[in-house]
C-alpha cells in the first residue's frame, strides 16, 4: 500500500503551499536538452537536478544524426541548450558542424580528467564506457589473450564476433588504433580481423555477448555496461549468458584498453547557457557520478568516485590515455579504413 498522502486527507492550506515551494522552479529558469541518450538513461539524475536548484529540464530524446541535423537547421532558433550524446566521435562531429560553443568551468576542469573533455571546452565526457574483449570462459584460456592487435592472429579464425562498422564505437576503437599506430597498421590489423569473423557483423554489443555465451564464436568486442546490464538482468536466459562469458582487459602492457565517454556539449545559441553550465557540473558531481557508476555499469568519469560492485568485480585497467578528441578527429579515416577492410 502507498504510505503517500492522497489530497482528500489534506486540507487546501496545503496545496496553496505546494504550489508556493514549486512556484520557485519556474523562478530559477529552465534547461532544455537535445539527447541520443535513452530517457532512463539520464531522467533520474535531470529530476534531482530540478529538485536541487529549482531549474527546470525539459527533454528531447533522439537518434544521434537527427538531432544533430535538427541542431543544424534550427540554427540560431533552436531551443537546445546541451547537446547530450553517448560517444565522443558524435560530440566531435558536433563541434565540427558548429553547433556548440566553448564553455570554460573550474569545476567541469576539476571533476573530468583531461583525456575525457575536449582541449577548448566545446564538450565534456560525462561517464566512461570501456570496450575490453569479452571472451567464452569454456573455451578461451586468459593466455591465449593479450592485445586488440592480437585478435588478428589467425589463430582467431571463425572465432570472432563483433558488430558492424556503422557502430560508431567500433569506429572510435578503430580511430584509436589508427592514432597510435597509423592508417597502414591498423588497415593491415581491420583485414586480418574481419578474416577471423566467425559470421558477418550483425545486431549490437549484447547480441554479440549472447553469440559468444551460445558457442558462435569464442570473444568479442563489447562495451562493459552491455554485459553490466545482461548480469544485473531480470531474464534468466540474459543472465546465463552473461555467466558463461568473461571481461579481459587488453594492451594493459601498451596502450591500454579502448575508452569513450558519453558526455555533452552546450549548444552555440544556448538561450540558457548559465543554466547549462549548471547542468554539467552537476553531471560531473559525486551525486551524479556515483549513479552512473551504480545504476549503469558505467565508469565515473570523476576518478574520485568508485565503480559498482558489478564494475569492481571485473577488475582494474589501465585505460588509455589518447584524448578522446581524437577519436572524432579520425572518425571519416577510420569509417575509410574498415570499409577497405571489407568490415561490413
Ligand atoms: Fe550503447
Amino acid at each position: 500500500m502507498s504510505t503517500r498522502p492522497t489530497s482528500r486527507f489534506l486540507p487546501p492550506v496545503c496545496c496553496l503551499l505546494l504550489s508556493l515551494i514549486a512556484a520557485p522552479a519556474l523562478a530559477d529558469g529552465e534547461v532544455n536538452i537535445y539527447s541520443a541518450r535513452k530517457e532512463d538513461l539520464i531522467k533520474p539524475l535531470l529530476d534531482d537536478f530540478s529538485k536541487q536548484t529549482g531549474i527546470a529540464v525539459n527533454l528531447v530524446t533522439g537518434k544521434e544524426e537527427a538531432l544533430l541535423q535538427r541542431l543544424q537547421s534550427e540554427g540560431a532558433n533552436t531551443p537546445a541548450d546541451i547537446l547530450l550524446t553517448a560517444d565522443a566521435g558524435r560530440l566531435a562531429a558536433a563541434q565540427k558542424a558548429g553547433v556548440l560553443q566553448a564553455v570554460k568551468s573550474d569545476t567541469l576542469a576539476a571533476h573530468i580528467p583531461a583525456s575525457y573533455r575536449d582541449p577548448e571546452g566545446y564538450w565534456y565526457g560525462l561517464s566512461v564506457r570501456a570496450r575490453p574483449v569479452i571472451y567464452a570462459r569454456d573455451r578461451v584460456k586468459l593466455g591465449d589473450l593479450s592485445t586488440y592487435e592480437a585478435l588478428a592472429d589467425p589463430k582467431w579464425k571463425g572465432k570472432v564476433c563483433v558488430r558492424s562498422s556503422d557502430s560508431v564505437y567500433n569506429q572510435s576503437l578503430v580511430a584509436g588504433m589508427i592514432a597510435h599506430h597509423g592508417e597502414a597498421k591498423t588497415e593491415a590489423w581491420a583485414k586480418g580481423l574481419v578474416a577471423n569473423f566467425a559470421r558477418p557483423p550483425t545486431g549490437g554489443d549484447r547480441d554479440q555477448i549472447k553469440a559468444v555465451a551460445a558457442g558462435e564464436c569464442d570473444v568479442t568486442l563489447a562495451n562493459t555496461y552491455y554485459l553490466g546490464s545482461m548480469v544485473d538482468s531480470r531474464d534468466e536466459a540474459e543472465k546465463q549468458a552473461a555467466a558463461k562469458v568473461a571481461v579481459f582487459w587488453p594492451d594493459a602492457k601498451t596502450t591500454g584498453v579502448h575508452v569513450n565517454v558519453s558526455g555533452a556539449g552546450i549548444t552555440a545559441h544556448a538561450r540558457n547557457r548559465d543554466n547549462a553550465v549548471k547542468l554539467l557540473e552537476f553531471l560531473a558531481g559525486d551525486s551524479a557520478q556515483r549513479w552512473y557508476a551504480e545504476t549503469n555499469s558505467e565508469y565515473p568519469v570523476n576518478p574520485a568516485i568508485p565503480p559498482s560492485a558489478t564494475l569492481k568485480s571485473w577488475g582494474e585497467f589501465k585505460a588509455d590515455t589518447l584524448n578522446v578528441a581524437k577519436l572524432g578527429e579520425l572518425n571519416a579515416t577510420a569509417v575509410q579504413v574498415m570499409d577497405r577492410a571489407g568490415w561490413k
